[in-house]
């Protein structure tokens, strides 16, 4: 067998892809599983759309994910000499032709077809121009483009590893395509077939958007003498309406930047994308896996080849499983940025903070919502007026427990969150209050929400002068 070598090969003309990410990851395991290679080219030959930053959002992506590359960046704009050599090869052989056509033929060739209801797609016609033919649209001024000959009414055929066995008639493919442009820049299909070939790439996954031109392509791949690799076409990821996820409709949900920024953790969100079209053959119900113990399972023939569909829930529950394994020292140094952010951390020792935040782990679902969660240790500005918060603190039994508790602080010891417990129970008792009115009108008071981590620990941490002064302002406002 081949030594496997598989590559990915996004076009920075955008930030790095969810999809492209999955594709990768698979791209990933199969080459682990089979000791094969794994690479990266960067297909940026598209000089238009191209920008320096999304390479450099690429190439971070993957570190962020700690995907690791056993070759590569290569770059195709450093590979121009090498297209421009195979397509004068491809001339040469009459296997490429110039193609003079305007872009006013060819729009009017599309309104006559659109007209007739048939297919558009280029008709070929200037396969077989005389050398007279070329001479005179030279002298017209007229620019060409290199078109590839692709067989006329063939069936492309292959058994792709995930879709199974695929035919593709070449009359469905849109007429010859263009290889180079008329200022010499290669297209995406030639260019993809000559790396794919010079690299020596064994089995191309991708998407399954690429069905047409995998069939544009193996013809390619053998004019120009190269092995046709293997191919693999993995579903895309649809949203619930079945709509592609496209940037326009649904905001940054397909930047992998977007995951970076709000403090996902890359191993949750690994695992939800390998999960998404390809579950274990050992334990098919276990969801949660990390990369590198499903190597030797993994297998694209269970990839499935319906298309996947985003689900940010799902999606939140695999990070918020990952982020509460986390050691409460990874989950502060990766949440301190967000934090510093917003908060002014210098108010409370680490071992303080690193307490407030265990006290909130277990609930987040990506680590910048820890702000939020833990915001009113830092500042009372909450709002106690919504309708929630006013009557829960509104009623006589609020106004005595806030009075009482306040009177009481002194006594309290700040040390022990137990403790702190144990004297709001005592007062309660004392009221003949307990559960919800005992414990909602004090959080309310103090951290603006019913909700929360452990009351003692809240008291215990926020110590006696911040209480004094959240009791005093809610009981001077509201009771
Ligand atoms: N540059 C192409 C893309 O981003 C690569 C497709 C392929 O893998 O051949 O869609």
């Amino acid at each position: 067998m081949k030594p496997v070598r598989v590559r990915i090969a996004p076009s920075p003309t955008g930030s790095l892809h969810l999809g492209t990410v999955r594709t990768a990851l698979y791209n990933y395991l199969f080459a682990k599983k089979n000791k094969g290679k794994f690479i990266l080219r960067i297909e940026d030959t598209d000089q238009q759309r191209n920008k320096d930053e999304y390479t450099k959002e690429i190439l971070e992506g993957f570190k962020w994910l700690k995907i690791k590359f056993d070759e590569g960046p290569y770059f195709q704009s450093e590979r121009f000499e090498l297209y421009r050599k195979l397509a004068q090869k491809l001339l040469d052989e009459g296997k490429a032709y110039h193609c003079f056509s305007t872009q006013e033929e060819l729009d009017e060739l599309r309104k006559i077809q659109r007209a007739a209801k048939v297919p558009e797609k280029y008709d070929n016609r200037h396969r077989n121009l005389t050398e007279e033919q070329k001479k005179q649209f030279i002298v017209e001024g007229r620019k060409s483009v290199l078109r590839f000959k692709l067989p006329d009414n063939f069936d492309v055929k292959w058994i792709d590893e995930i879709r199974g066995h695929i035919c593709v008639n070449t009359s469905d493919l849109g007429g010859d395509p263009v290889i180079m442009r008329s200022d010499g820049i290669p297209l995406y299909n030639f260019a993809v077939v000559i790396d794919d070939g010079d690299m020596k790439i064994s089995h191309i996954i991708r998407g399954d958007d690429h069905l047409h031109n995998t069939a544009k392509q193996i013809p390619i791949f053998q004019a120009l003498g190269f092995d046709v690799p293997t191919f693999g076409h993995v579903p895309l990821i649809f949203t619930h309406e079945r709509e592609k996820l496209s940037k326009r409709k649904h905001g940054d949900i397909a930047n992998i930047d977007k995951y970076q920024r709000e403090g996902f953790l890359p191993e949750a969100l690994e695992n939800y994308l390998v999960h998404m079209s390809w579950t274990r053959p050992d334990k098919p119900e276990a969801e949660v896996f990390k990369l590198d113990e499903i190597i030797d399972l993994f297998d694209l023939g269970r990839i499935s080849k319906s298309s996947a569909v985003y689900d940010l829930p799902k999606l939140y529950w695999f990070d918020n499983h990952y982020i509460k394994e986390l050691p409460i020292e990874e989950v502060y140094s990766l949440s301190k940025h967000f934090l510093e952010k917003d908060l002014n951390l210098s108010l409370y020792s680490k071992e303080q903070l690193l307490k407030m935040m265990s006290s909130v782990q277990a609930g987040l679902n990506k680590l910048d919502e820890i702000t939020g969660l833990i915001r009113f240790f830092f500042d009372d500005k909450f709002d106690l007026s919504s309708n929630e918060n006013k009557s829960i603190l509104n009623t006589e039994n609020a106004r005595k427990i806030l009075e009482k508790t306040l009177t009481a602080l002194t006594s309290f010891d700040f040390q022990n969150p137990q403790e702190c417990k144990k004297a709001i129970d005592n007062l309660g008792k004392e009221l003949g209050l307990k559960g919800k009115d005992l414990y909602w009108p004090l959080r309310v008071a103090i951290s603006g929400s019913n909700k929360g981590p452990d009351l003692g620990l809240v008291i215990s941490l926020l110590g006696e002068e911040r209480l004094r002064a959240r009791l005093n302002k809610a009981i001077a406002v509201f009771v």
